[in-house]
């Protein structure tokens, strides 16, 4: 690591003076705290590792001060380099650590509300409302490793987004330190709230550009009674996502409705029960909860409709609450959380890319993946969450020297579900991975007021700076293509 200059020295033990052993320098705590899942690799100067908000508000007024930037960070599981300092030359800016105020302040269970600090588990949180009878449902698949203030920032979701929304839609109320160093209250602890402009909404997602959330009221629902989970194997896509669709317009809102293609298939196929026959099978799962009888008929039905529209092998649903059920539910799920460790594994280079498309264009979407694949050579694995039209697509290759091939695939993809009414990220982001691409969704005059609520509330542009927005100096326009090069990758 190159040594500070003298500059960041002074930083360094200002900082120590005031935050003692919160402090860390120490070349593990730095590089712990320098990669996220993007494959990017940044390092920071120092790490604050804060255990309240008061300290929060401390680093970022000595931040305005003293003229540095300063990077929220939770458990660091996200795709788009988000949490990490901007600069890829030598350590910068203070990432500040928020895993260590993890307390679940209360659950209420009369209000159905949770009061959390930002560095709670998901999982954790999932699991502490189920023990009273309650459902916290946003479920990124990274539930077990993310945390509550990342996912809030990031407007986290998964599966149950289809019936469930994304985690904006259960966070009532939060406070946070805004970039000038105040902390403030947004939004409420009721379930309405009409009161002047929607802060909350404004800061969930921002990335943590915006501020640095503190504390969270989350709206809890009743758990569902039972849940049964039903797999199908179709003849092709094109037939799955007609299952799908058919699904909904025939009255059904199941909790997921996910599906794999013919690739991602032959590479968790040995998971299923049953031998998949047919080069293009796809795979589509299919589950729903509530109370046990009408899940019970809800998935009969949901069976019919699959049989009716050609399925070539169903696994009847696996119903929660018996061992046998809940184990059954557990053995499908696992196939689909597999995918993509297995073609991370199967795959040289690997570019997770995920756009969302309107659900009835999903269809075209992927009738436009093998033209990508031949004009680029390389190859693309499908994925993902059908109901809600986010579409994991994962573009490989399988020698490094073809990344830039990868890459110019990429661009098309977004492009191509740009044109069909599409976003460019359904789920994982901006941050740094994809600012260059912003300009080909959010047109310049809505760019700039976004930009100008960014000046209004960080005029010192303290706090994650470099994030969502094309750097400094390219044009507002669409790019011809990414600035941030692989060279900057880890
Ligand atoms: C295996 C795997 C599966 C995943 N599956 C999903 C999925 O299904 N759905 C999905 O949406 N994402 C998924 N992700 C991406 C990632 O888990 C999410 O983006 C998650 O919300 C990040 O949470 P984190 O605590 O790790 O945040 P970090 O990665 O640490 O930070 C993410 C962003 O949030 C900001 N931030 C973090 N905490 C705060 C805070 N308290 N205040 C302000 N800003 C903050 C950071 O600055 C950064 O911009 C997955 C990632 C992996 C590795």
């Amino acid at each position: 690591m190159p040594q500070p200059g003298p500059r960041t020295a002074d930083l360094l033990a200002l900082l120590g003076r005031e935050f003692g052993a919160d402090l860390l320098i120490d070349a593990a705590a730095l590089s712990a705290r320098s990669r996220d899942e993007s494959g990017l690799v940044r390092q920071p100067a120092a790490v604050l590792l804060a255990r309240s908000e008061t300290q929060v508000a401390r680093l970022v007024t000595l931040a305005n001060a003293h003229d540095f930037a300063v990077i929220p960070r939770g458990a660091g599981t996200g795709l788009a380099g988000g949490c990490l300092p901007q600069a890829g030359n030598g350590p910068s800016g203070v990432v500040l650590d928020l895993t260590a105020m993890n307390r679940i302040i209360d659950i209420d269970t009369q209000s159905l509300t949770a009061r959390v600090e930002p560095g709670v588990l998901t999982g954790d949180l999932r699991s502490a409302a189920r023990a009273v009878g309650l459902f916290y449902p946003p479920d990124p698949a990274s539930l077990a490793t993310s945390t509550i203030g990342g996912n809030a920032a990031t407007n986290a979701g998964g599966p149950a987004c289809v019936k469930y929304g994304t985690t904006r839609d259960y966070v009532l109320g939060l406070r946070a330190v805004l970039p000038t160093g105040e902390a403030i209250r947004a939004g409420v602890n009721t379930r309405k709230g009409v009161v002047g402009y929607d802060l909350t909404r404004l800061l969930v997602g921002s990335e943590g550009t915006l501020g640095v959330i503190t504390e969270l009221t989350l709206k809890l629902l009743p758990h569902p009674k039972a849940a049964a989970c039903l797999a199908a194997v179709f003849a092709d896509l094109n037939a799955a996502m007609r299952a799908i669709i058919s699904v909904m317009t025939r009255g059904h809102l199941p909790s997921a409705m996910e599906f794999l293609d013919a690739r991602c298939l032959r590479l968790v196929g040995d998971l299923l029960p049953f031998a998949v026959a047919g080069d293009e099978s796809a795979l589509v799962l299919m589950e729903t909860d509530g109370d046990p009888d009408q899940v019970g008929r809800e998935v009969a039905e949901i069976e019919a409709i699959c049989r009716e529209l050609g399925a070539t092998d169903i696994l009847p649903a696996a119903t929660s609450g018996t061992e046998a059920g809940d184990a059954g539910r557990e053995a499908v799920w696992k196939v689909r959380r597999s995918v993509s460790t297995r073609i991370h594994e199967a795959c040289a280079v690997y570019i997770p890319e995920d756009i969302a498309v309107p659900i009835g264009r999903i269809a075209d979407m992927i009738a436009a993946l093998p033209g990508v694949e031949a004009r680029h050579g390389i190859t693309i694995f499908a994925f993902g969450h059908a109901g809600d039209g986010n579409i994991h697509l994962n573009l490989t290759a399988q020698d490094e020297s073809l990344r830039p091939r990868v890459e110019a695939a990429a661009e098309d993809c977004v492009r191509l579900a740009l044109a069909l009414g599409g976003t460019i990220s359904g789920e994982h982001g901006i941050g740094l991975v994809k600012r260059g691409l912003l300009p080909l969704e959010i047109e310049p005059v809505s760019l700039r007021v976004q930009r100008g609520i960014k000046v209004l509330l960080d005029p010192q542009n303290v706090l994650n700076p470099g994030k969502i927005f094309p750097p400094d100096g390219d044009s507002d326009g669409p790019p011809d293509g990414d600035s941030d090069g692989p060279e900057e990758n880890g």
